[in-house]
């Protein structure tokens, strides 16, 4: 069988439920004092990047809903991913939303400009769900479209004629100098857990521990980085065989295609964009 189709996506769930883990979205995981007590939990979350995630995204809310389980699912507020149809529809399916924000590089590093615009984005967001959490979006790749290969060749291109700077400012740093919570925000996803008690899972770059092109969702993780999965059947043998009691899944919608042909053109996409990733990672 393929890897990252919306089929083996399911699997995932399915061996999750037959060894006895219970669901988790991020307020809900927040919330919980005993988040770190001996019992199988998992965490699911969803980041809604671009917009070939919408429509996988809401299978995946009709599925997971059908399975009586609550995810979360962080919205960017750019034009063609902020939906608020699809926004609406999967809220009413139970799912929580939440805020994926780039305010610190959308604004080059201006703290003022950035904490402005969070404010008002959050508004916007607020406008379709009571939103409460927060989790940054990495989008180092941003200056032309991540999702077509004309868009990695010009921004490699810009990047080696030096008309581009890669420099890069992560948003979460926005909380070094502000507070979240003077926005009725509860929680991020990524500072408010302890991943060396919960292990951290992204299907990033189409596998699981893909952190050579990860620039921005890395975590410290201690100990759990030894536990490792490739492949989604990896993943799958982690949970079956009880290694891991707790953990947090970030699933990209867009990563995960039934069709053969979408699946191809994604997975060579997937690859180009992994390379200029390395490259970027390896010029700092
Ligand atoms: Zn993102």
């Amino acid at each position: 069988m393929r890897d990252f189709t919306v089929k083996k996506y399911i699997q995932i769930i399915e061996s999750l439920q037959d060894n006895g883990y219970n669901f988790y979205n991020i307020k809900t995981a927040i919330l919980d004092a005993d988040l770190y007590n001996s019992n199988k939990k998992v965490i699911i979350r969803h980041d809604i990047d671009t917009k070939y995630d919408l429509p996988i995204a809401l299978s995946m809310a009709k599925y997971e809903s059908s399975k009586d389980i609550s995810a979360s699912y962080y919205f960017r507020t750019i034009p063609g991913v902020f939906n608020e149809n699809i926004i609406k529809q999967i809220s009413e399916l139970g799912h929580e939303i939440g805020y994926h924000y780039e305010v610190l590089s959308l604004t080059r590093g201006d703290f003022p400009k950035a904490i402005g615009l969070f404010r008002s984005d959050l508004e916007r967001l607020r406008k379709i769900y009571p939103v409460s959490t927060i989790c940054q979006h990495g989008g180092t790749l941003g200056y032309y479209s991540s999702t077509s290969i004309m868009g990695l060749i010009k921004t490699g291109y810009a990047l080696l004629s030096g008309k581009i700077n890669m420099k890069y400012y992560p948003s979460i740093q926005l909380w070094e100098k502000y507070d979240f919570k003077d926005f009725g925000i509860i929680g991020d996803a990524y500072l408010s857990f302890d991943f060396e008690k919960i292990k951290y899972f992204s299907d990033t770059g189409l596998s699981w521990d893909s952190h050579g092109t990860r620039i921005v969702d890395n975590v410290y993780e201690g100990k759990n980085a030894e536990v490792t999965a490739h492949t989604t059947d990896d993943l799958i043998a982690l949970i079956s065989n009880d290694r891991i009691k707790r953990i947090n899944v970030l699933v990209h919608p867009a990563n995960w295609n039934d069709p053969i042909l979408k699946w191809l053109k994604w997975r060579t996409l997937q690859s180009v964009r992994n390379i200029s990733k390395k490259i970027i990672k390896s010029s700092r």
